[in-house]
């Protein structure tokens, strides 16, 4: 039996305004990974962009409940506002981030949850960040904040929070790797 491959789609396009090195508004992304009946969302934005969430769910005809994992790509309130949405979710995050009690932990560097939908260990901007590699019609890897922004791919440029510069930058490479298009944690879906 032919099997359909996974799709992407944006929830929400986040957004990171910054003066210098000052973080001024933060917003992650939020993306809808399906394949082959499991739905996924990759981190949940923050509260701001609830409405924005909503409305996307609802042109692409998902139910909140209908969400079977949440991965949340590493624990910063604005890549998790809005996790309450998803009551029926299994919440996933890697072990780096000391989830709380009733989060599955991923414990390695990869984990499978949906067909052509793998989770791969990205650190270097946090201990715990992990980014999904997605086989579709093209390989797409969605990063959080291991690729923030498409400036940071372009120019090799670690986040600008980071406990370990040379970690991140492996993390940003292995992304490249792997990826037809990069949806990175802060902006539009890119080209690698
Ligand atoms: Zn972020």
């Amino acid at each position: 039996m032919e099997m359909t491959p996974p799709t992407l789609d944006m929830l929400t396009v986040g957004l990171l305004v910054k003066d210098g090195d000052v973080i001024k508004e933060a917003h992650s992304s939020s993306t809808l990974l399906r394949s082959d009946g499991v739905t996924v969302v990759v981190d949940t934005s923050s509260r701001e962009r609830r409405d924005s969430i909503v409305d996307s769910l609802r042109g692409l005809d998902v139910r909140p409940e209908e969400v079977d994992f949440v991965v949340t790509t590493h624990a910063h309130h604005d890549h998790m506002g809005n996790d309450d949405l998803f009551s029926a979710a299994e919440f996933i995050m890697h072990r780096g981030e000391a989830p709380s009690e009733g989060r599955t932990v991923m414990e390695d560097d990869m984990m499978q949850i949906a067909p052509n939908v793998v989770l791969v260990h990205t650190p270097g901007h946090s201990r715990g960040s992990i980014s999904v590699f997605v086989e579709g019609d093209q390989r797409y890897a969605v990063t959080g904040d291991a690729v923030p922004l498409e400036d940071n791919f372009r120019r090799m440029q670690p986040p600008g929070i980071h406990y370990d510069r040379e970690v991140a930058l492996q993390s940003i490479k292995r992304v490249g790797e792997f990826a037809d298009i990069i949806v990175p944690g802060h902006g539009f879906p890119f080209p690698a």
